[in-house]
């Protein structure tokens, strides 16, 4: 087992930016532009990437169907649904396909999100030597409870990984994926339109968890050095008050 990703910069150069520059088409809107689709339901499309930039994986993109300008926080839910449920199946096959040693879902969004498209999308990567798991911890995703339903928990957490403030979203064995789903959309839209730091960019970050599944979701504004160059994570001692205003705004109890 290796604990790096190797990046293929010469491949890195070509990929297009519809994020940084606004000229550049997008790719992801016209569909005689996808090339190798590896599924689909309607409008939600998984593709191989076209661009393999990680050496020793398998790069997928899977396009939400929601359409450029739209942002998974205003999704229908029938169109929520149908979304995590194809993205989910998808996931745990490559999981079951028994070829990678580990297998990364999520999404960034926003200019300091780290993507390149704005057009809605995960990635599914399948990786061939690296093992995720051996970099988690139970405590990432224990927090203060917002709410739970459906064997399904929502929390702030108290012990972030990056630091400041990570919504997380545990689904245990039997949990429901509608509730799952709800949590997260309900998490970005807290984010982008309610959070008092305003916020533009977020990533999602799915993990398997034994028989559970999780997702982290992570606001994001310039990393803060202490974590770049020493790990410390900074936790905020109004993460109580915070849990409230979300239950408030969010309309829970
Ligand atoms: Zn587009």
């Amino acid at each position: 087992m290796e604990k790096q990703l190797f990046f293929e910069p010469a491949v890195g150069r070509q990929k297009p930016s519809t994020i940084h520059n606004k000229e550049t088409s997008c790719p992801f809107c016209d569909e005689n532009q996808l090339e190798i689709i590896i599924d689909r339901n309607g409008p939600i499309i998984l593709v191989e990437n076209k661009y393999q930039t990680l050496r020793d994986t398998y790069q997928t993109v899977l396009i939400e169907g929601g359409g450029c300008e739209s942002d998974l926080s205003q999704y229908p839910k029938n169109h929520l649904y149908k979304l995590f449920q194809f993205a989910m199946k998808h996931w745990q096959d490559f999981m079951l396909s028994g070829k990678y040693a580990s297998v990364l879902m999520f999404k960034n969004h926003g200019p300091l999100s780290g993507g390149s498209i704005a057009h809605p999308h995960m990635q599914i990567v399948g990786l061939n030597k690296v093992d995720y798991r051996t970099n988690i911890h139970n405590e990432d995703f224990k927090g203060y409870v917002i709410d739970y339903k459906d064997e399904v928990e929502w929390n702030l957490s108290s012990n972030p990984r990056m630091g400041f403030y990570e919504l997380n979203v545990v689904m245990s064995q039997n949990g429901k994926i509608e509730a799952f789903a709800d949590f997260i959309q309900q998490s970005v839209y807290y984010l982008l339109n309610l959070f008092r730091f305003p916020c533009k960019s977020y990533n999602l970050f799915f993990y398997q968890i034994g028989a559970s599944f999780a997702c982290k979701i992570v606001p994001r504004y310039v990393t803060t050095p202490l974590f770049v160059g020493y790990s410390i994570p900074q936790v905020p001692t109004d993460l109580e008050l915070v849990v409230k205003d979300i239950q408030n705004k969010v309309n829970i109890k």
